[in-house]
């Protein structure tokens, strides 16, 4: 059976990656900072047994390490780098404070390339190997044309050189990696106006991750399967 790690798994694009990869029959560790609360996510461990939560506050260098810990020796087919934030508060000139962008990076940068580091060598045990992580086309220097969002497009750009460095670095045991685009979805983050649903982008996102080849490695797409610039 393969396996899938999600993190942000409690709401929005994660909870539905959960829900479809689980429906599929893979195995799923699914990550929340706080299962006690995670009330849809509970839903579906009780329907799918083959869904575990573990706890991860993915701002927590210590949580990082310990679940790496528990999860020694086990495979990871595809590691899925989904637990992100907005950061509106450090969005504009005149609104960014130190505190506001260091937070922002915590989650949407350190925190990934530390999950890279400490479950590299589940991901090269397993069938697949894959790392994804969930950036956004608005982190493409190609594509700013209205500015702002300054520590949301910074904070993903930098996700994306952290899976372009890594898909050179592990490419000798086969792992590959990609930047995600999601599409515009409704979610929490994305709101109620967004373009496309959980289900839809969830499909897509998952195509693109199962069809990835080693040379492909290190790109950035779109739900779609299209390109992105970078
Ligand atoms: P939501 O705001 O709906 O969900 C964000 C998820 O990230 C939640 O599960 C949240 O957990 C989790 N999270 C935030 N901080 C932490 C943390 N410190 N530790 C663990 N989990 C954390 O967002 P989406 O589902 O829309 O977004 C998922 C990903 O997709 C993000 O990386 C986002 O940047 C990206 N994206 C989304 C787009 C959209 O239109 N929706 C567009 C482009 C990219 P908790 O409930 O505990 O806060």
């Amino acid at each position: 059976m393969s396996t899938v790690l999600i993190t942000g798994a409690n709401r929005g694009l994660g909870l539905e990656f959960v829900r479809q990869y689980a429906e599929s029959g893979w195995q799923v560790i699914a990550c929340c900072r706080s299962p006690e609360q995670a009330e849809s996510l509970a839903g579906l461990a009780e329907q799918y047994s083959a869904v575990e939560l573990e706890r991860l506050d993915v701002a927590s260098e210590h949580e990082i390490n310990a679940l790496a810990e528990r999860l020694q020796g086990r495979a990871i087919d595809h590691l899925i780098l989904n637990a992100g934030v907005l950061g509106e508060k450090c969005a504009n000139l005149g609104e960014m404070t130190q505190a506001g962008w260091l937070e922002v990076l915590t989650v949407n940068t350190v925190a990934p390339a530390l999950l890279i580091q400490a479950l590299q060598d589940n991901v090269a045990a397993s069938e697949h190997k894959v790392i994804a992580g969930i950036s956004t086309r608005v982190a493409s220097i190609d594509d700013n044309s209205s500015g702002g969002m300054y520590s949301y497009r910074a904070s993903k750009a930098a996700l994306n050189q952290i899976l372009v460095s890594a898909a050179k670095n592990l490419a000798e045991q086969g792992v590959k990696t990609v930047a995600l685009h999601p599409g515009w979805v409704q979610t929490d983050m994305g709101g109620e106006n967004a373009l496309f649903t959980v289900e839809e982008s969830v499909q897509g996102l998952r195509k693109v991750i199962g069809e990835l080849t080693l040379a492909d490695s290190g790109c950035f797409r779109v739900f779609d399967g299209s390109s992105v610039a970078w």
